[in-house]
């Protein structure tokens, strides 16, 4: 089995200048889709419940599926993360699920909503950390917080991440990971005009501390699914922009190692479906539309793991059990 911590992918990444996707699931066709995809280009992978995803699956479903992911494949490092923790309590119950990796998101309060303060987010952080490291499962928190909202979490609000704050918090609190808010957003309307991202801001971040950045809020929002998806009936309003490739390349290079990827996943999936239901009305057999979105789905993830570099990467290294993890971090203390 090759169950991994986040902290081994993306310390991996960050050496060989390469980025990983961390694709959102709630359901078996995504995940295989996601699986299908990384043994294919032989990727690292991070697959990725939100709190919200978990309750849509009442916990055991997902957890189990997300379990088969890591059985069926044995030679691709697989993590297995929790998306937006908003408290200790949430990441506990992630851990005992047989999560490696958890996200504790203190930039914002417990409702997930309303935009916290430095102290709550570092104590908040700190207890995570304790938790978790005891457990052998790696960290990410977030600094700074992201426009618009998806699952339920999200001020709406743009706060760039303070670079010298950053340091300040990494420090304070031995996460593994980082999240950083540069100007992207949650959901499928990132940007008024052009895709602007504050590279000079992920520089400066990126000089001051030495753990991997991670890219929330950074689907590429392609036009030819928001078109297709309105071509078969949908309401996509105008102005549905992502981030470009080009400019998740450059956040690459400039030291980005982990990238969200959950809108792409769900206008692909939706656009399909629409087009069986227009294009064959007597069709009613689930897997008739549902077989397709897992093929869209799947090519969609091969393109995004050749694009990030990801590919050809899942035999570098081997992996370490979070059994290791926990006494590598028990050296830490
Ligand atoms: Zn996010």
């Amino acid at each position: 089995m090759a169950l991994v911590s986040t902290k081994q992918i993306l310390e991996e990444a960050r050496n060989k200048g390469y980025g990983v996707g961390a694709y959102n699931v709630n359901n078996m066709e995504q995940i295989q889709a996601i699986m299908t995809a990384a043994k294919e280009t032989q990727s690292p992978v991070i697959i990725q419940a939100s709190r919200g995803a978990l309750k849509y699956s009442s916990f055991t479903y997902l957890e189990s599926l997300m379990k088969a992911a890591v059985i069926e494949n044995p030679d691709i490092p697989v993590a297995v993360h929790l998306d937006h923790g908003n408290s200790l309590e949430s990441v506990v119950k992630a851990i005992n699920l047989g999560f490696s990796s958890v996200m504790i998101d203190g930039s914002l309060l417990e409702d997930g909503k309303t935009a916290s303060t430095y102290d709550y987010n570092v104590n908040v952080t700190c207890s995570v950390v304790k938790y978790a490291h005891a457990k052998g499962v790696s960290v990410e928190a977030e600094i700074g917080t992201l426009g618009g909202s998806e699952d339920g979490v999200g001020s709406g609000k743009i706060n760039l991440t303070d670079p010298k704050e950053a340091r300040r918090f990494v420090s304070e609190t031995g996460i593994d990971s980082l999240a950083i808010a540069i100007g992207t957003s949650h959901g499928a309307y990132k940007f008024k005009g052009s895709a602007n991202l504050a590279f000079d801001v992920l520089k400066k971040i990126r000089s001051l501390i030495d753990i991997p950045i991670v890219l929330h809020g950074a689907s590429s929002v392609p036009k030819e699914l928001t078109d297709e998806v309105n071509k078969y009936g949908g309401r996509m309003p105008a102005g549905a922009t992502g981030v470009p490739i080009s400019s998740l390349q450059e956040a690459i290079k400039l030291g980005v190692s982990k990238i969200n990827v959950d809108t792409d996943g769900r206008l692909a999936i939706t656009a399909t479906i629409r087009k069986v239901f227009a294009e064959a009305p007597e069709k009613f057999d689930p897997r008739d539309y549902l077989g397709l979105a897992r093929t869209v789905l799947t090519n969609l993830i091969i393109t995004k793991m050749k694009d990030f570099g990801t590919a050809g990467h899942a035999k570098d290294y081997s992996p370490i059990s979070l059994e290791d993890m926990k006494k590598q971090y028990a050296s830490k203390y």
